[in-house]
């Protein structure tokens, strides 16, 4: 069976289940439990609700959200403890994800449908949480200043050509941490340490904003080149502002190769929680999720890559989705974040 079945079937148990076991039915407490799902999402986008809300269509499961930063909804888990309503933890990025799996606080899931259509380095391998979508960790340039094989790898970005010319954001972001994670399990620490190095060699200032104030210096003539998750520069190109999509005219994106083998690339993804009171729907909102259809839509409204091999992007994410991608398993970067601290502020990278 091709992962995209499995998934298929996978939502028609759903639908079946829920027409047989209405939330009103009062006998079964259970079935009166399984009528909702409370998911502390750390992601706040508009197609993300829209995706809850095709979940209950298809289920008649009611999805109930608390939006946080991942660090602000893992402390509420923590302080709820055992009697934590949270049934599924949504976060962007491998490294938050590594985070409440580290604190206890998701517990392991066994789903055929969900191990289908999740590629193995996509996921936490005991199944304590599954990336849906996938973004790259790359580079956008000055197309008139830049040539893009001056950008191939990510020792370049660091090379002596670009010195006072990078735009990147702070080292204790969660997006630069689980880079550098992925650099020193490619590289090991000295290399990474070097690496560090030159990236503060060569930026043009001292690190602000988020990644899309990175897009707009080097459209602005601060940097030549800079740091930025994939998604904000595609959402840019195909958004709705027009000064956005002027700085795309001018602004590039490049993907470097980690070691000939792709990009970095990362995940946003959830997991069940440890004390989830309805543990059986939370399973189902984490298959629905890796459907193909749910891919499809978030790929289509947020930029990002759909985890499955099996699914394409749609447009406009398509049109930036023909890139190589790394093999590494996302599930390696968090327990290189101390690590990756450490040597970026030693190096200078605040
Ligand atoms: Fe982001």
């Amino acid at each position: 069976m091709t992962p995209r079945l499995t998934v298929f079937a996978g939502l028609a148990a759903i639908l079946s289940l829920a027409a047989c076991s209405p939330a009103s039915e009062p006998a079964a407490e259970d079935a009166a439990a399984a009528g909702e799902v409370n998911v502390y999402s750390a992601r706040h986008y508009d197609v993300d609700q829209k995706l809850y809300e095709q979940f209950t269509e298809a289920t008649g499961i009611k999805v109930n959200t608390i939006e946080g930063s991942a660090p602000q909804l893992i402390a509420r888990m923590q302080s709820e403890g055992a009697a934590s309503p949270a049934d599924v933890f949504v976060a962007a990025d491998a490294g938050a994800l590594w985070r409440a799996q580290e604190a206890g606080l998701l517990s392991p899931v066994q789903s055929e449908a969900l191990n289908a259509a999740i590629p193995e380095n996509l996921r936490e391998p005991e199944g304590r949480w599954f990336g849906f979508q996938r973004r790259a960790r790359v580079v956008a340039y000055d197309a008139a200043k830049v040539q893009p094989a001056e950008i191939a790898s990510y020792e370049d970005i660091a090379s002596p050509r670009f010195r006072g010319q990078l735009c990147v954001r702070s080292s204790d972001n969660i997006y630069n941490l689980s880079l550098v994670g992925a650099l020193i399990e490619a590289w090991g620490p000295e290399k990474t340490a070097e690496w560090a190095r030159g990236i503060v060699a060569n930026l043009a200032r001292q690190p602000e904003g988020g990644d899309r104030d990175q897009i707009r210096a080097v459209d602005a003539g601060v940097c030549q080149i800079a740091l930025t998750n994939s998604y904000y520069y595609i959402r840019m190109a195909a958004g709705d502002d027009a000064g956005d999509r002027a700085v795309t005219e001018k602004v590039k994106l490049a993907f470097p190769s980690l070691d000939g083998q792709g990009a970095h690339v990362n995940v946003s993804g959830a997991g069940v929680a440890a004390n989830a009171p309805h543990r059986e729907a939370a399973i189902r909102l984490l298959e629905f999720l890796a459907s193909a259809e749910a891919q499809t839509l978030v790929s289509q409204e947020n930029g990002e890559y759909p985890a499955s091999p099996g699914v394409a992007a749609p447009e406009p994410t398509a049109a930036y989705a023909d890139f190589a991608a790394h093999p590494m398993p996302v599930a390696t970067y968090g327990p290189r974040q101390a690590e990756a601290q450490a040597l970026m502020t030693a190096a200078g990278w605040r």
